[in-house]
């Protein structure tokens, strides 16, 4: 019986994900240093809504940084491996700000032998899961869950605060705003507050309830 010969190349998913400040960047950066000390051949993206610090560069809260190539949506990936048809490892940030079909673009990736290794939060800011982030942690091989430390109480942190003007954003405000230290803070489940109060009383104002 012959036996069939083993795909030369093995592809792997892994997911670096988390709530912020928890390292989630740092984390790619330090893996992407070490792909780059180990000669791989390698691509880095990152979507082009995360404009926080810089438009090209992939940038964590503690100002380390590296070059990236901007794209607006998955598929874009295929087309720059077109001309880099020998690279070994993906490397993706921000995660969560791509739209779900990201999800076929990379497994198709890692099915053809890529490594890929991308980071993301899990949840918004309402604690409820990023599509994108949730159905490749059910699919990767490796899965890199990082914690912060709750800015109200100290303890381990897995959930995103948003804040407008001090208080806790409304359960109804748009998903995606990117933003720093000044709207987000990482808290616990405990301290973890959606303003659904006075989201339901806007609901009502806007159907014209009161
Ligand atoms: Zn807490």
């Amino acid at each position: 019986m012959v036996k069939s010969s083993p795909p030369n190349k093995k592809g792997k998913l892994t997911i670096i994900t988390g709530p912020m400040f928890a390292g989630k960047t740092e984390e790619l950066l330090r893996q992407i240093r070490r792909a780059q000390y180990a000669q791989k051949k390698i691509i880095i993206f990152k979507p082009s809504l995360d404009n926080r610090y810089s438009e090209t560069e992939i940038t964590s809260h503690i100002n380390n940084k590296i070059t990236a190539i901007v794209i607006s949506k998955g598929e874009e990936i295929r087309a720059h491996l077109k001309k880099k048809p020998k690279t070994e490892i993906i490397f993706l940030d921000e995660l969560h700000f791509f739209d779900p079909e990201i999800v076929k673009v990379l497994n198709k990736l890692v099915k053809q032998g890529h490594q890929v290794i991308a980071a993301g939060l899990d949840q918004d800011f309402r604690g409820r899961p990023f599509k994108s982030t949730a159905f490749l942690l059910a699919l990767a091989e490796k899965v890199v869950k990082l914690t912060a430390i709750c800015r109200v109480c100290n303890e381990e942190a897995t959930m995103s605060q948003r804040l407008i003007s001090s208080r806790p954003a409304l359960v109804t405000d748009p998903v995606i705003l990117p933003g720093g230290e000044k709207i987000y803070e990482a808290r616990c489940r405990s301290c973890h507050v959606v303003n659904k109060l006075i989201a339901s009383v806007g609901e009502k104002l806007k159907k014209g309830i009161y």
